[in-house]
């Protein structure tokens, strides 16, 4: 039941600047700073967050490396356990958390109580999953020998978090890490903070062992690279662009890491498909959380002899959408997160316009708005190749249509891209999706729906050779990246 009618002065987390969570214990930095923490929607201060030094990511490393010993060595089943827990609590403070998660974050209440939900089937499904995280025996060539695999975790996770899904993308690498073994010390993304805060207010309140799951608030580049670098780290999970990705990636050279990084599509319209169902798809993949998603529909390929008839559709389900404030029940439309995102969505369109592009909708920050982060529903017809929207990951609520006139030039352009996340196709022909599927260069292919098509527990992830990332979250794919693969040979007589 959605019930998002008292968001009014809702004191969001009554001034406490205690936001770091460590051992245990709430506790802030007094080296560190306190800022007030500011809405999207209205730039309201809803409570303060300490940036945090070093020294308290350090002594959370440290607490996470003394409590995993023990953790590691609890029955699976008591784990999961745990994890059912922690879902049952977040079911029961699931509006509470949809509330402040919009008023931090900016997506429309209803998106942020779907959000709040697949946190809590995240929980349940690592309680499910650990329990058939199953390793083999292996025939050998020498007779006196038995060989077994068995998983292992892998020891204390460091895990860095963006800000456009801030209750979900954690818990992808959270429920697996702590089903299967790990300590976990998490950075998220400083514009969500608060959220981060109330999600660990809620595994606290499950009663794991103190120091299992930690919480260190402030700058990536001062915590985040404090957790990911220390040697006191043993693997780390990362969500975020693909600049900080490579970062990171060298700080924590020779560990294990599971990156989740941009994308940019594209998304293929080919001349038999359904333009009505194409339509509705391809707007929503690309407005739903103000465009601000990794697999979001924002390098649309038409062909050429449906362009014309697609984008009129397209201008239909922009003009559809419903900008303003999230709290709002008819609002499908929030503020972009923050000023950084806000200026690069305005800085893409006006490179896109300067290069010939038409706008259809949109293409402007909306008059009178309750702050200066809410940018109009966008498509743009006519956009070049050369565009920095057809190369770049935009990240807001704009629909660049390019056309193209061959399955084999609209290949060529899906190629032409340094990203390789998700892509969607739209046919009605079996075997043209079929080439499509085996030759998109990304890491996940949607048929005819919106590329924002995703289950929790479907391997997820960029393909090699782009700036998507590296591995896989999802279901059991993420149960095994939390863990080593342990090998034992026994000689028997
Ligand atoms: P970002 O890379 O700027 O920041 C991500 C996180 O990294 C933040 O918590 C930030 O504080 C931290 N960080 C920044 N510099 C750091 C450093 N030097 N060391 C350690 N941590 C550091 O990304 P963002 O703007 O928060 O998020 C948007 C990006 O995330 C987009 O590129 C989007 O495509 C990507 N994303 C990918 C997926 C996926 O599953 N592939 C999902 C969601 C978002």
């Amino acid at each position: 039941m959605i019930n998002c009618n008292h968001f009014v002065n809702e004191s969001v987390m009554a001034g406490d600047e205690r936001t770091n969570f460590i051992g245990g214990q709430w506790r802030g930095d007094a080296q560190g700073e306190v800022r007030a923490q500011l809405s999207p929607i209205d730039g309201s201060e809803i409570g303060p967050l300490t940036w945090s030094t070093r020294a308290t990511a350090r002594d959370a490393i440290e607490a996470a490396r003394t409590a995993q010993k023990g953790w590691r060595k609890v029955s699976t089943w008591d784990r999961a356990r745990a994890m059912r827990r922690i879902g049952d609590v977040i079911g029961s403070r699931r509006e509470e958390l949809a509330r402040l998660l919009t008023l931090e974050q900016g997506k429309p209440y209803a998106e942020a109580y779907f959000e709040v939900g697949k946190s809590i089937d995240g929980f349940n499904l690592a309680a499910d999953l650990v329990k058939y995280l199953e390793g083999t025996t292996i025939p050998t060539e020498d007779p006196t020998k038995r060989v077994m695999t068995f998983y292992q975790p892998r020891g204390v996770y460091a895990v860095v978090t963006p800000w456009n899904f801030p209750v979900n993308i954690p818990v992808e690498y959270i429920a697996p890490g702590l089903a299967a073994g790990n300590a976990i010390v998490w950075t998220p993304a400083p514009t969500t903070s608060l959220i981060a805060v109330a999600l660990t207010r809620a595994i606290e309140e499950a009663d794991l062992p103190p120091g299992i799951f930690n919480l260190v608030t402030g700058a990536g580049k001062e915590v985040g690279d404090e957790i990911v670098s220390n040697p006191g780290t043993d693997a780390v999970g990362f969500t975020g662009s693909a600049l900080t990705g490579k970062i990171i990636s060298q700080r924590a050279a020779g560990k294990p890491q599971l990156m989740e990084l941009g994308g940019n599509g594209p998304v293929i319209i080919l001349d038999d498909a359904d333009l009505d169902r194409a339509a509705a798809a391809t707007a929503s993949g690309s407005f739903v959380n103000a465009g601000q998603v990794c697999s979001s529909s924002e390098r649309i390929l038409v062909h050429r002899r449906i362009y014309d008839a697609f984008a009129e559709r397209m201008a239909e389900e922009a003009r559809k959408v419903v900008l303003g404030d999230p709290r709002k029940p008819e609002t499908t439309m929030g503020p972009l997160n923050n000023p950084a995102v806000a200026q690069k969505v305005s800085d893409h369109v006006a490179d896109a316009l300067d290069r010939g592009a038409q706008a259809m909708t949109g293409a402007r920050r909306p008059e009178g708005a309750l702050s200066p982060l809410y940018y109009e529903p966008t498509i743009l017809t006519g956009v070049s190749r050369d565009a920095v929207i057809n190369s770049e990951e935009t990240f807001g609520p704009v629909a660049p249509l390019i056309a193209f006139d061959t399955d084999e030039e609209a290949l060529e352009m899906a190629h032409d891209s340094r990203y390789g996340l998700v892509s969607s196709v739209f046919t009605q022909d079996i075997n043209r999706a079929f080439h499509f599927v085996e030759e998109m260069p990304t890491g996940i292919v949607n048929i005819n729906d919106t590329s924002n098509y995703w289950e929790l527990h479907i391997p997820f992830g960029g393909v090699s050779g782009k700036d998507s990332g590296i591995g896989r979250v999802g279901g059991r794919y993420a149960l095994a990246a939390m863990c080593d693969l342990k090998t034992a040979t026994f000689t028997v007589r």
